[in-house]
């Protein structure tokens, strides 16, 4: 008895859907115009209606779970977190002057085609002067992947390093979450490789990563000030090959330092300012 009530309940319920999946709605309205956001889908078989569950359940489920992993990452590396002035940026905001041009098409084809390149495992290496944007292209890079739906951590090298040493001293932190995170990330970005400021074991340390990511298939974003000449020279051989083996030659990133640029700007701005400043200074004489 109290089964065919529910079951009548349900049959309402889904007639009230069927009706709106199957009627002259405008559709564009919904998120999901196969189910009307409804999440699942209703037929009628001889008078009798019946759902299945919409394919846009199961992209909650995974979205939702992506969430929860991008947050675990993002507090099992400290160094992870976003600086200010990188938040919120996108392509628009790199300027392709002379120079940079080929890196930020190198970097928009990597977001648009990352669902080929992650499954596949590969990465990109950006080579360049200090100041000529390969950080912000990094951090543009990863904000974009996560949009797509991916978990992605941006990480300083050498931050990182302070942090897996801070791991060791302390109980209370756990080094195994903090590699793990970043050997499990869908996409780690490396900022600043900068073998020059580094000692052996902080090279061990982050190839260990990067060997576990190459094996299982997993793109990793390098970016360093040295060119390949020079990564030559300052990692072992194995590296370097394994690291060109995974993320093809590696893209500089050239023309006009964009801190001194910066610099310019804000001379120019206070310059002009206080020309202001002496005509009133003057005029009050
Ligand atoms: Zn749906």
């Amino acid at each position: 008895m109290i089964f065919k009530r529910i079951d009548r309940v349900k049959q309402v319920g889904y007639k009230q859907i069927w009706e709106l999946q199957n009627g002259r709605v405008d559709k564009s309205q919904f998120v999901c115009q196969l189910c009307c956001d409804k999440e699942i889908i209703v037929s009628k078989v001889n008078g009798k209606f019946t759902a299945e569950d919409c394919k846009c359940r199961q992209e909650k489920e995974i979205k939702a779970k992506k969430e929860q992993e991008q947050k675990r990452y993002e507090q099992n590396i400290k160094s992870a977190e976003i600086r200010e002035e990188f938040k919120g940026k996108t392509f628009a905001d790199f300027k392709s002057l002379a120079g940079k041009r080929e890196a930020k098409l190198a970097a928009m084809d990597y977001v648009e085609n990352f669902d080929i390149y992650e499954k596949k495992g590969i990465g990109l290496t950006l080579v360049g002067k200090c100041g000529r944007g390969k950080t912000l292209l990094s951090h543009i890079i990863g904000q974009e992947i996560i949009k797509k739906g991916y978990t992605a951590i941006n990480i300083v090298a050498k931050e990182f390093y302070e942090d897996i040493k801070v791991t060791y001293n302390n109980s209370n932190k756990n080094t195994s979450d903090l590699v793990t995170s970043a050997k499990l990330v869908d996409l780690l970005i490396i900022d600043n490789l900068n073998a020059e400021r580094f000692g052996a074991d902080e090279i061990d340390k982050l190839f260990i990563i990067i060997n576990y990511r190459i094996e299982n298939k997993k793109p990793t974003v390098i970016n360093s000030t040295g060119d390949l000449d020079y990564l030559n020279k300052r990692l072992a051989l194995d590296h370097v090959s394994k690291l060109i083996g995974k993320n093809g030659e590696p893209i500089k990133v050239g023309g006009i330092d964009m801190r001194a640029k910066q610099g310019e700007l804000i001379t120019d701005l206070r310059n002009k300012n206080i020309s202001g400043l002496k005509r009133r200074l003057e005029d009050s004489y």
